[in-house]
């Protein structure tokens, strides 16, 4: 099955890609991995990624279309692929489109993990790390320590980090609506969209998403 997950941050996107790829026995491809492994190898495109980040600039999308390009050519691509971070806008949609009609093959679904606005702000900016273990993680509603601000695990602090506030969480969403959310209507054309709801446990959520995605398929 080839597949693109999509889903705003704070819908547990990373963690459902993990599950779903190893349910269906296909590569998890994601765009974070990607540039990592590039980086850490030192391909041409890790180097000029790095070049380009370390100016504090964005990685341009040809740079990524590329790595992508590149990854789906392995062997292990041949079953299908998972697709976590990529693409994320419309001209990234278009260039996967003739990528895949090169290698020709098509997509089978897109995945669209969906979560309330208010819902993803309380996930995220609810969150506490423990200062002596980023390991140890609590939730002000969800999982609150036994003291207010203090590790059950350890004693040590606990801190919310920055990117967690509410205000950076807003601007992520923000970006999420204006550059990602227009490829859910450019699949939707395509009728490789399905909708479903990322509330719940982990479990569950990727039990409904494999149904989704079966059903889909047979349609
Ligand atoms: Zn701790």
């Amino acid at each position: 099955m080839r597949i693109v997950l999509v889903g705003p941050p704070g819908a547990g996107k990373g963690t459902q890609a993990a599950l779903l790829a190893k349910t269906l026995s296909i590569p998890h491809v994601s765009t974070g991995d990607l540039f990592r492994a590039n980086i850490s190898q030192g391909t041409e495109l890790g180097r000029l990624a790095k070049s380009i980040m370390d100016t504090g600039k964005l990685v341009p999308d040809e740079v990524t279309i590329a790595m992508v390009k590149d990854r789906l050519r392995h062997d292990d691509s041949g079953n299908g692929f998972l697709l976590d971070g990529f693409p994320r806008n419309t001209a990234q949609a278009v260039a996967l489109d003739e990528i895949l009609a090169e290698f020709g093959i098509a997509l089978d679904g897109v995945l669209d993990l969906e979560v309330p606005e208010d819902e993803v702000v309380r996930r995220i900016a609810g969150r506490r790390l423990c200062r002596n273990d980023s390991g140890h993680i609590f939730h002000v509603l969800y999982n609150p320590p036994a003291v207010e601000g203090v590790c059950d695990i350890c004693g040590g602090e606990l801190y919310q980090r920055s990117d967690d506030s509410e205000e950076t969480v807003r601007t992520r969403l923000e970006v999420y609506h204006t550059e990602t959310e227009p490829i859910i209507e450019y699949y939707a054309k395509q009728g490789l969209v399905t909708t479903i709801s990322a509330l719940g446990k982990v479990d569950e959520v990727t039990e409904r998403a494999i149904a989704a995605l079966r059903e889909n398929a047979n349609d």
